[in-house]
């Protein structure tokens, strides 16, 4: 019988009993309506998600996080909106619950109050792309809000034009000190040039790859994840809505059921509301680029990784990556 133990040798079995039982239930949470910006293509505007009323009162958050604790969930991502726009908010959640923090930069997430928290900036290009897309060059101010913040990463969004000048942000990244992650724009406002072709997709995941490589302090990736995110195809599988592990609970009628991450869910600013799923409630599924999806994809399949060494260390590795990402091991 192929078991775990039976495919890995000792290195790499050490490896994989450090995440075996993590056992990470996570849900997002849309923190705020509002952004300081209004970025061509983000999901959360295109998709009206921002139409949800708020909660404005911070103990109703509280006692909100306090449900979602008793819940299961042991790690918050949030997101919105501009989640630092509300840092009363953000520290609900912080002080009861292992969090994550997505942001633009724009705004210095106070260290003294956050000591340890997580924070993903996300970063759609050089400043020419950003300012095509998101109107500003947003590395310009976050590179010195975080400048060697060492619980910082940077959520690189590419774009088809990135392409051939990705290394160009990945050295500015490491020359401040932080640490870079990559996912693809899925251009959900069908912006002009934005959407992938196959070609440029090969060449995408060549380029992500070459970088890891080449920047192993600084890329917290995993080529496996590139090629999954790339194909949208696992072990023969293609990714969809059928296969999504990140559907919330609440909107997961599907017959038969995939493996999902149990208990997710994710909460509009209302507190009463769920949205579909991680990311926009309007895009085309099959079209989906969403990098954290494809992780979690990956992630919530072991079982069919126990197939081959190489099957089960890019599973390993995967799960590593996240592990990584959401500060459950060190970089
Ligand atoms: S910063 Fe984020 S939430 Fe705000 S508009 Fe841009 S992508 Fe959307
Ligand atoms: S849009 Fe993407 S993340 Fe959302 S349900 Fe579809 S495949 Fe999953």
């Amino acid at each position: 019988m192929i078991t775990v133990r039976s495919l890995l040798d000792d290195a790499w079995y050490d490896r994989y009993l450090k995440i075996c039982n993590l056992n990470i239930r996570s849900s997002i949470y849309d923190v705020t309506n509002a952004c300081n910006l209004r970025c061509k293509g983000c999901f959360f505007f295109s998709s009206d998600e921002h139409l949800t009323g708020e909660e404005k009162d911070t103990a109703a958050w509280e006692a909100f996080v306090d449900a979602e604790k008793a819940r299961g969930v042991n790690l918050a991502i949030l997101i919105g909106g501009e989640p630092t726009l509300f840092l009363d908010r953000v520290e609900a959640f912080y002080r009861r619950l292992p969090s994550f923090c997505a942001t633009n930069g724009l705004i210095k997430v106070p260290r003294d109050r956050f000591p340890d928290m997580m924070v993903g900036i996300s970063l759609w290009g050089d400043g020419e792309t950003e300012r095509s897309l998101r109107g500003k060059d947003t590395f310009a101010v976050s590179s010195k809000n975080y400048a060697g913040d060492p619980d910082t990463y940077y959520l690189y969004t590419l774009t088809a034009q990135q392409l051939g000048r990705i290394e160009h942000m990945v050295r500015r990244i490491r020359d401040i000190g932080v640490k870079v992650h990559f996912q693809l724009l899925s251009n959900d406002e069908g912006a002009d040039g934005f959407s992938w072709s196959p070609e440029q997709l090969r060449d995408v995941r060549s380029e992500m790859d070459d970088l890891l490589d080449r920047y192993p302090d600084t890329v917290i990736s995993s080529r496996y994840y590139h090629e999954v995110l790339t194909t949208g195809t696992m072990l023969g599988r293609r990714f969809g809505w059928m296969e999504c592990p990140s559907v919330s609970e609440t909107h997961d009628f599907r017959n038969p059921q995939p493996r999902r991450l149990i208990r997710f869910r994710r909460w509009a600013a209302d507190l009463k509301t769920t949205h579909r799923c991680c990311t926009s409630a309007t895009r085309d599924c099959d079209t989906c680029k969403d990098g954290a999806a494809h992780m979690s994809w990956v992630m919530v399949n072991k079982r069919a990784h126990i197939r081959t060494a190489r099957d089960l260390q890019n599973w390993i590795e995967v799960y590593e990556m996240f592990a990584k990402l959401y500060r459950f091991i060190p970089w």
